[in-house]
């Protein structure tokens, strides 16, 4: 994928502008970036279309890259889809004992996730919790949570041999209420697939226990499917939120756009693996990034951007050798100073201006200074930046009143843009092993 991306952005770097054709060709590749991390081809097709228009409407603003434009465009518009409202982690916990239900097909990690949560709410938040296991399908079940339960020290309900799922919830509740919990989490039981009775189980669990919380617990390897179970739980039970599972395997995460795109609902915490503090709050920045493998890309646009400077700085070099030294390539020279850390720290770095530097030091010279003559150059006209000769009383008045300066110092600017401009000159004249001319090369 990356390969295929750089070969794109590399061509949309190379030119001036974004046509739509540009536009077009790199989100030709981000679709299938998009379907090669599991996002559902309609997702990825509603996406790549909204990115479609807003970057052609954008095409024409000034950016450094064109192809950085693309990519910010991309990864803004995935961040915006990921993120739900409200904060990813954040549950609703008031008034206990606040219930939080565990819905999702089996072996969608829904055991391990309430533990998991049962452990933060407890360690993180403080909270006394009691968890409960409605699984009546599978004998082992219970036992699995009760031993997680001893295993992170948080008390799980009394397993009572023949009792139905609403009972069970009944009785979490009842000893949720006693036993001064601030959380009760209902671990349901899970199908293979949705089907009517495990959606009536769970309905009837909603209605008994009135959850502050529904959490679909969802395995984000499962692309597609996730979309359609979400739908279908959302739709019969209500949810209030996801917890994506296994985004410590190797798939992209496309689930979670599929998911976000299809029912609006928040993801809440991602599940990093088996062990027990494996959960995190969900954080759209980093899926997006997995999503489109926009490591690469950023790396790339990276990349590009020092081509670009590296190609601006030779520019300016070969304008210094010709002894063309104005106030726009003072400006750069100045910007690029600031960057540097500042005179001193430039000078500091050059061979022999070791001395100099001291020198600047003790005149007090600092950034500061930088700052003040670099906004003397933004006063100025375009025509007066590239010939600041042409600089009389009444200009250099306006120049420095708009600087916020006297006139004196915009004469020690300009002193300066002559002398350094006679030097660049006389080092150009070196011929042709002369030192600039080498540094071209
Ligand atoms: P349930 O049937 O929905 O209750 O699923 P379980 O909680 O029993 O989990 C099924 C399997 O998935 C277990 O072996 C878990 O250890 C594993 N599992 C759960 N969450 C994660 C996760 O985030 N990452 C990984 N790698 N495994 C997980
Ligand atoms: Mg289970």
């Amino acid at each position: 994928l990356s390969e295929r991306l750089s070969g794109v952005f590399d061509r949309l770097t190379k030119q001036g502008a974004l046509s739509d054709e540009d536009v077009a060709t790199a989100l030709r590749e981000v679709r299938v970036a998009l379907l090669e991390a599991d996002v559902s081809l309609p997702v990825a097709r509603d996406f790549v279309k909204a990115v479609q228009e807003k970057a052609t409407g954008q095409a024409v603003t000034k950016s450094i890259t064109p192809g950085q434009q693309v990519v910010k465009i991309v990864h803004d518009a995935l961040i915006d889809v990921l993120k739900g409202e409200g904060e990813p982690g954040a549950l609703k916990i008031d008034n206990p004992p606040a219930p939080i239900l565990m819905v999702g097909l089996q072996g969608s990690g829904k055991t391990t996730t309430t533990a998991k949560l049962a452990k933060r709410l407890k360690d993180r938040d403080g909270k006394r919790v009691l968890m409960a296991s409605l699984d009546v399908n599978r004998p082992a079940a219970m036992e699995q949570l009760a031993i997680l339960g001893m295993q992170i020290g948080v008390d799980t309900l009394p397993i009572v041999k023949g009792e139905d799922p609403v009972a069970i919830a009944k009785r979490a509740k009842t000893q949720a209420g006693l036993g001064g919990y601030d959380v009760y989490m209902l671990d349901t039981a899970g199908r293979l697939h949705i089907d009517a009775d495990l959606i009536a189980q769970a309905a009837a669990v909603r209605d008994v226990a009135n959850p502050r919380e529904t959490l679909l617990v969802v395995d984000g390897l499962t692309g597609q499917d996730a979309v359609n179970v979400a739908t279908e739980f959302d739709d019969k039970i209500g949810v209030s939120g996801v917890v994506l599972t296994r985004m410590d395997g190797d798939g992209r995460g496309g689930a979670a756009l599929s998911m976000r795109a299809v029912t609006g609902k928040p993801i809440k915490f991602v599940g990093l693996g088996e062990k027990m503090d494996a959960i995190e709050t969900f954080e759209p920045e980093r899926i997006a990034g997995r999503i489109l493998g926009m490591g690469d890309i950023v790396a790339l646009v990276e990349k590009a951007q020092e081509t670009l400077e590296l190609e601006q700085s030779e520019r300016m070099m070969k304008r210094m050798v010709k002894g063309q030294f104005n106030m726009n390539d003072l400006k750069m020279q100045l910007e690029q100073m600031l960057k540097m850390g500042g005179m001193e720290g430039m000078m500091g770095m050059m061979p022999g201006m070791g001395k100099m530097a001291k020198q600047v030091q003790n005149a007090g010279i600092d950034d500061t200074i930088l700052k003040r003559q670099i906004a003397l150059i933004q006063s100025m006209t375009k025509k007066e930046r590239a010939n600041p000769q042409i600089l009389q009383a009444s200009r250099k008045k306006r120049i420095a009143k708009g600087a916020g300066l006297e006139v004196s110092e915009l004469n020690k600017l300009l002193k300066m843009q002559r002398q350094m401009g006679d030097m660049m000159k006389k080092m150009g004249k070196m011929g042709k092993g002369g030192m600039l001319k080498q540094a071209m090369k």
